[in-house]
């Protein structure tokens, strides 16, 4: 078939789309993996891959394709319909609305779960714990077991929950992981043991599952022979993105999907690999040929269609130094006089007036603020830029930052449906009852005691007489509950949960208005999903990208700038990017550094960042940067140094700047300046000792 979408590829991503076509009607064939650098094309490949295996017959609703964003899922099945279009015309519209099966590996297994909850056990309507939920989950068992009393060194919520979630994410014995990753904690094993048991016994009477649940339930489903084989059977093909980033509980279920690999096509890059701290492991890319037999077929891409070449070098230089590495370096058409700066600033809010002023004068040339972003190693680097953005009202929307929906109000109001759904949901029953005049965790805790054992929590709650105090708040609130429950319809289920909500909010909030506003916002998320349980579940795995609350919510239509983390930065590219703090203790960070395998992850974040660029690429090094304060040390500046992972032989690639003209300082220099800042700051609290 002569096809003209085919004609704009090379032959090497022609091999990948083309891959199988000899079998009819766009059928599987034997297993592919395509692995390459960054902005070769390989999102772009899967992409064609699937409008052509549609072209060829296959039917959309039999495709499962797997993503690392939502965001990355919508922006695929986009592309998908324009490329069938070129042959389809109109219809493509409504074979690539059937491609229903595209999303986030947990997104998907949520799905999959509630499908086959009633034959492994799981109640339908079971709900999703975010990270923070999960952790006071934890924190509650934790205290039950009397472990955070009499152990005061026992480890916080957040750390057993790292534990557990590494234990789990990387199929490894709990001994292992604590040697591995949590030496310190290796004391307190059979406590551990024990606090998870628990864990996992409170979650599932109360009918809630954990991030890792979602995956660790699917791998369980899939152990099942049977519904394995109904499961894996109602696709016909399984294409995942970025599989450097999956951990092996998720190569498991893929492998259990597809057993001998046919119909499965995966796509990544091992230089990208930056997920490891949530289990992801390189080896599920690297030893995927050879997981088959006979073993999958390769195609790897070698030419980068995104960045000019002095950008292109400068990353190449930079993923050169370290210490493995499988793919090999890219080459560009795209030729550039200019070289990727490295910019001297004297500090953060230096560096966001100098990006400030250099976005504006972007945007003189032509350049839309869309087309620019400003990447960070870590959330709270972008608050001084978000200070000055703002200020010079710059609309700008943030990605990676949970700010809207970490917000107490909005909190609240996700909890108050997600009780509805599921009254078994102690933190969710916890947070709300609590709300109510008259009830504090103690009177909270009898009653969902009372109801969890109840096989119908809601109409046990319906019973209970309204506690001291609580006057007509009581009924209102279970009638709230009842209501919901009982479905009028999405989205009007959560107008109902905001009616009973805005008293309770203006007796607690002093600025009941602004966050009013919020829950207005977050009622407009909600109309963009079918049901209560979509929007919860889809919400919690993958939160919408949190806006800029001071500079007003950009309308969709209207230009805004992009703040990302590098880590969700993944797969996307603009024309001008910037990267904040590009100095040791920032990138890598001070937390990176324990070991030699987290060094090199951080110096794959930077190849990540740079390799975003289209055409011009900014690294900013602040001499001095805020750090917020560890437990033990306190706020506090930090005189900052080049990132190691730009070394002297690599200036080369770049052009240096200070702005303004700073003068800079000798190592002695930063190093006494650093040494009587921390001496200060001791001091100060030795004063309250
Ligand atoms: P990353 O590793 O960052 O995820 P990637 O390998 O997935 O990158 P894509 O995002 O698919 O790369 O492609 C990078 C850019 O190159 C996109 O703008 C894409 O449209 C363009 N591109 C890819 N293949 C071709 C091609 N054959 N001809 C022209 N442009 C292409
Ligand atoms: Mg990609």
């Amino acid at each position: 078939m002569a096809v003209a979408y085919l004609e704009k590829l090379n032959d090497a991503q022609r091999r990948a789309v083309e891959h199988g076509s000899d079998v009819p009607k766009g059928g599987p064939a034997g297993p592919l993996l395509v692995i390459a650098g960054a902005g070769s094309g390989k999102t772009n490949t899967l992409a064609h891959r699937v409008a052509h295996l549609i072209v060829s017959g296959a039917d959309p609703r039999r495709i499962l394709l797997m993503t690392f964003s939502r965001r990355a899922a919508s922006e695929m099945s986009r592309r998908v319909e324009r490329i069938c279009a070129q042959v389809l015309g109109a219809n493509a519209g409504i074979m690539t609305d059937a491609l229903a099966w595209a999303g986030t590996f947990h997104g998907i297994g949520a799905r999959l779960l509630r499908l086959y909850a009633e034959q492994i056990g799981l109640d339908h309507d079971f709900t999703i714990h975010d990270r923070e939920d999960s952790a006071d989950l934890m924190n509650l068992v934790r205290h039950e077991l009397g472990f955070s009393k009499t152990e005061n060194r026992f480890p916080t919520k957040g750390t057993c929950l790292q534990i557990y979630s590494r234990a789990v994410n990387s199929e490894t014995p709990l001994d292992e992981v604590l040697k591995l990753y949590f030496p310190w904690c290796s004391a307190w094993e059979k406590q551990l043991r024990e606090l998870f048991a628990s864990y996992v016994e409170a979650k599932q009477a109360q009918n809630v599952l954990d991030y890792d649940d979602l995956l660790l339930y699917w791998a369980q489903m899939m152990s099942e022979p049977a519904i394995a084989q109904d499961v894996g059977g109602r696709f016909d093909h399984v294409l995942v993105d970025e599989y450097q980033d999956t951990n092996r509980l998720q190569s498991s279920i893929l492998m259990a999907m597809k057993p001998g690999g046919i119909g499965l096509t995966v796509v990544g890059d091992d230089a990208q690999s930056i997920y490891s701290f949530r289990a992801a492991t390189i080896r599920n890319i690297l030893d995927f040929p050879n997981t088959f037999d006979p073993p999958a077929n390769i195609v790897t891409l070698d030419r980068n269609y995104r960045s000019t070449n002095t950008i292109l070098a400068a990353a190449n230089g930079v993923i050169d130094l370290a210490r493995e590495r499988f793919t090999k370096n890219l080459w560009t058409e795209r030729q550039s006089e200019e070289r990727p700066r490295l910019v001297a600033v004297k500090d953060e809010t230096e560096q966001a007036n100098y990006i400030v002023e250099k976005i504006l004068e972007n945007r003189e040339t032509g350049m839309t603020l869309k087309q620019q972003a400003v990447l960070f190693r870590s959330s709270h680097h972008s608050g001084p830029l978000e200070v000055e953005l703002t200020r010079r009202n710059i609309p700008f929307v943030k990605f990676g930052g949970l700010k809207f929906l970490d917000s107490a109000h909005v909190k609240d109001m996700l909890a108050a449906l997600r009780f509805a759904q599921n009254p078994r949901d102690r933190v969710a029953g916890f947070r709300l009852m609590q709300l109510i005049p008259g009830i504090g965790p103690q009177t909270a805790g009898k009653i969902l005691d009372a109801i969890t054992a109840d096989p119908e929590p809601l109409a046990a709650l319906q019973e209970i007489p309204a506690p001291p105090r609580s006057g007509a708040d009581w009924p209102a609130f279970v009638d709230m509950l009842a209501a919901v429950r009982k479905g009028q319809g999405w989205p009007s289920e959560i107008g109902l949960a905001r009616l009973w909500y805005e008293p309770h909010l203006a007796r607690i909030h002093e600025d009941a208005e602004t966050r009013k506003a919020d829950l207005l916002q977050l009622e407009q998320i909600a109309s963009g999903y079918t049901s209560r349980e979509r929007f919860l579940t889809e919400l919690t795995l993958d939160p919408p990208d949190a806006t800029s609350a001071e500079s007003g919510t950009p309308l969709l239509d209207e230009d805004y700038l992009i703040l990302s983390t590098i880590h969700s930065s993944k797969g996307q590219e603009w024309r001008s990017v910037f990267l904040l703090n590009c100095v040791d203790g920032c990138i890598p960070s001070d937390l990176g550094v324990g070991s030699t395998a987290e060094v090199e992850e951080e110096r794959r974040l930077l190849y990540v960042a740079m390799t975003r660029a289209k055409d011009h690429l900014h690294l900013m090094t602040p001499q001095r940067f805020f750090v917020h304060g560890q437990a033990s040390q306190g706020d506090r500046h930090v005189y900052a140094a080049r990132t190691r992972f730009i070394p002297a032989t690599l200036l080369q690639f770049f052009e240096t700047a200070a702005w303004p003209v700073v003068a800079q300082m000798t190592d002695a220099e930063r190093q006494a300046r650093h040494q009587v800042r921390i001496d200060v700051t001791v001091r100060m609290r030795g004063m309250w000792r």
